[in-house]
């Protein structure tokens, strides 16, 4: 395989771990983010809680999260839900309140995907121990006011009636997506993708680790969102993988580590 710095690298086996890019969420105009000052991502609130320093995160009052952005919609190109969103906004939710005790922390979600262990655990606390809200109904569209604070428009999907809220703040839970960097990789080796943009895998379910390239393995997010637990246990399929195919290349090595030593 040839790298892109020009350096070739012989292997026997490749294991692609290409990981994913976020969902660059200024291609949901409605939502104004790059367009309205007190727009972020989960990410930028990330980078916040890590830093203690946004220009957009001074003393809020009231801020809202919104769930599903760029994943689940048709319109942004994908369909699939991104699997750990819901978990990380109650997160950063939680996060919040802790930091403004005195603040409003609405989520607007379609429906609530938390199926880790403990994750149902923690939304329950969310709203019992930290009061947040959680309002069932996508949001349509965001505007500014003069005074900079932010006008939500969405629907209570629950109540049936369209909901406008002010908020200081609007933090959208972006999604995933396949790996830019990693389609450069596939692009090397020839790797065949799926309409989602994602890897393909050689048997589904029953092969997820393995391409349908002989010697081209896969890991985590290189074949669809994962969470971390998912992605540990496909980085340890895909060694147990790797170890059985070079077992079948190579019958007669008793040993071919050595093998590959010896030859390279
Ligand atoms: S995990 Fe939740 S927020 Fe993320 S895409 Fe799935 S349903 Fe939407």
């Amino acid at each position: 395989m040839r790298l892109t710095n020009g350096i070739t690298i012989l292997s026997d086996a490749v294991l692609v771990a290409s990981g994913f890019d976020l969902f660059d969420a200024v291609k949901k105009e409605e939502y104004g983010y790059g367009i309205y000052d007190q727009v972020m991502t989960n990410a930028d609130l990330e980078a916040y809680f890590k830093t203690g320093s946004d220009k957009r995160v001074t003393n809020p009052k009231r801020i809202g999260f919104v769930h599903c952005v760029g994943s689940r919609d048709e319109k942004s190109g994908c369909r699939s839900c991104s699997k750990v969103c819901c978990a990380t906004a109650v997160k950063q939710a939680i996060e919040v309140k802790q930091a403004f005790p005195d603040s409003e922390v609405f989520c607007f979600y379609m429906d609530l995907r938390l199926f880790g262990r403990h994750y149902e655990d923690i939304y329950l606390s969310a709203q019992k121990d930290h009061g947040v809200r959680f309002i069932r109904g996508r949001v349509a569209e965001v505007s500014e006011n003069h005074d900079g604070t932010l006008l939500v428009k969405a629907e209570n999907t629950v109540a049936g009636k369209p909901l406008k809220v002010t908020l200081d703040l609007l933090v959208l839970m972006s999604g995933m997506r396949p790996s830019v960097p990693g389609k450069a990789i596939g692009d090397l080796l020839e790797m065949p993708v799926e309409e989602d943009g994602y890897f393909a895998v050689r048997n589904g379910i029953a092969a997820g680790q393995r391409s349908p390239l002989p010697g081209v393995f896969l890991a985590g997010a290189a074949t669809g969102p994962k969470t971390l637990p998912e992605t540990l246990a496909d980085a340890r399929a895909a060694a147990m993988e790797i170890d059985r195919y070079l077992t079948e290349v190579f019958p007669d090595a008793r040993n071919y580590k050595q093998l590959v030593r010896e030859r390279w």
